[in-house]
């Protein structure tokens, strides 16, 4: 090799070298990390029989709500939860919700926020931890999983390894049952909007329309690719709660935290082991194993941590192993974190401004929710007056405006109302199709089918002398003789200026 050669060939060295670096300097200054797999172990212990249990009881309130049944009494739906799309109406048991009333709905989201927020700041994300979909139906897919290709050992070394006959098959096992997962949660879904033994019966001989199909295909697909694949990467990267949830907690709330007074210095262990000179954590990285979002809780409280307690199951049965004594990671405070670590008692503190406020929010939410909901009205009224032509004179000389009322019967039964004209002199109605009281022109009733809206041209007339001018005011009053409810609607009668 000449010397220009050798010079060359440094050059070309350093030029690989740099871009090297570059590219790693890249790395590190990217936003975002490489992905790396999470393959969650199992574990023992109270808090996976906790999330165990959650899951069952979550699963069967989700699957066997649209199979009960509520009497409502004839021509009326008997399913106890069902959202009705066609009549555009939801039931839940006793109570029926019409469109009007789409407020209550917003009003059971915002009690159900406060609730949310109540038990984070007292127990932190345990919402995430044992009852959210996402954290249940993960729990499900890994737990098939598991089944199928093994404990986390078997699954890395499945993945890591070539593509043989073995791996498809088990591959295609798997994503066959996540399917079929996926679909019974579609099913189930869908089953809420629509009489569910007709619409299993449909759906299974292919009689439903598109709508149950693509709504099966489209909350089935999300399940499969958000349980299946996406994982830890919903509740790190698209679940907006555990951004803001850091606020909600407090130094008093329970978390999952690592005594790391206790743990530290840590280092692998003999099972004769002196622990006197030393921490108590082993490092046998077990806790970070059966993390189902990959966090190492020993590094402190992670936005990825979503308060299962897996880890604390997984470290208490390592504390049993070398007779040491239990909770290095355990549900704890912060406050309470650093009494330990002082030797001093702990104590957990239930009521605290925080946590006084979500319980007032929480009173006063249920107090406002259950008084609309005893006093609301069974009966709406909405009238709108003609506008081509605004007025007509009759050849008697008086005034005559045209109107349509509708009268909607929030009730079960056929009721007949009475519609009166008030605060208008000498006004007379004409109903097409009606008659109106004898002896009172003003005053008619009109029959209104039970769970339904009754829809009436009604004319109002009046002589000009009445009048106040351009526009009177004037109101309907519909009342329901048998129930005593009433109600008063304002509108205009128009005539020419004087
Ligand atoms: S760190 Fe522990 S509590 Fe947090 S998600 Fe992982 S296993 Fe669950
Ligand atoms: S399971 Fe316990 S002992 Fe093992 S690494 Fe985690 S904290 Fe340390």
């Amino acid at each position: 090799m000449t010397a220009t050669d050798g010079v060359a060939a440094t050059s070309t060295r350093e030029k690989t070298t740099t871009k090297a670096n570059t590219a790693e300097a890249a790395r590190k200054a990217s936003l975002y990390g490489d992905h790396e797999k999470v393959y969650p172990r199992y574990v023992n212990g109270p808090f996976r029989r906790l999330k165990t249990i959650a899951n069952w009881v979550l699963l069967s309130i989700f699957f066997v709500g649209p199979w009960l049944r509520w009497d409502r009494g004839p021509n009326a739906p008997d399913q106890a939860i069902l959202i009705d799309m066609p009549d555009r109406k939801a039931y839940f048991f006793a109570i029926e919700i019409w469109p009007q009333e789409v407020y209550y709905l917003t009003g059971i989201l915002v009690l159900l926020s406060i609730i949310l927020f109540f038990a984070t700041a007292l127990l932190g994300r345990v919402w995430c931890g044992f009852a959210c979909f996402q954290t249940v139906f993960t729990d499900i897919f890994v737990t098939i999983e598991r089944a199928i290709e093994g404990e986390r050992a078997d699954r890395m070394r499945l993945d890591r390894g070539r593509l043989t006959v073995r791996k498809v098959g088990l591959k295609a096992m798997k994503n066959a049952a996540w399917l079929a997962v996926a679909f019974l949660v579609g099913l189930g879904f869908v089953l809420y909007f629509g009489n569910a033994p007709t619409l299993v019966m449909d759906i299974v001989t292919l009689q439903a329309g598109a709508a149950p199909y693509g709504t099966i295909a489209v909350v089935g697909g999300f399940c499969f690719l958000l349980a299946g694949y996406a994982r830890e990467q919903v509740c790190i990267y698209m679940c907006p709660y555990a951004r803001f949830q850091s606020a909600m907690v407090d130094d008093e709330s329970l978390i999952v935290t690592y005594e790391a007074w206790r743990g530290e210095p840590r280092g692998k262990a003999r099972k004769t082991e002196d622990f006197s000179q030393r921490g108590h954590c082993v490092d046998c990285t077990l806790c970070y194993q059966v993390c189902p979002t990959g966090v190492d809780i020993r590094k402190g409280t992670q936005l990825a941590c979503i308060g299962c307690g897996l880890c604390a199951d997984a470290c208490d049965s390592i504390m049993d192993r070398f007779n040491l004594p239990r909770g290095l990671v355990r549900f704890d405070s912060v406050k309470n974190q650093a009494r330990r670590a002082r030797g001093e008692d702990v104590s957990i503190r239930w009521l605290r401004p925080r946590t006084l406020i979500y319980i007032t929010a929480l009173v006063v939410a249920i107090a406002v929710m259950t008084t609309a909901f005893v006093t609301r009205s069974r009966l709406e009224v909405n009238v709108l007056a003609e506008r081509s032509p605004l007025y007509v004179q009759l050849s008697d000389g008086s005034i005559r405006n045209g109107y349509t009322v509708k009268i909607l019967n929030m009730e079960r039964t056929d009721t007949t109302f009475t519609v009166a004209v008030e605060d208008l002199p000498q006004a007379t109605m004409d109903i097409v199709g009606h008659e109106t009281v004898p002896g009172d022109a003003a005053t008619a009733r009109l029959p209104v089918t039970g769970d339904s809206v009754g829809t009436f041209r009604v004319y109002v007339s009046a002589p000009p002398e009445a009048l106040d001018g351009a526009a009177t005011p004037f109101r309907f009053r519909i009342e329901n003789p048998a129930t005593g409810e009433a109600v008063n609607q304002s509108a205009n009668f128009n005539a020419p200026a004087r």
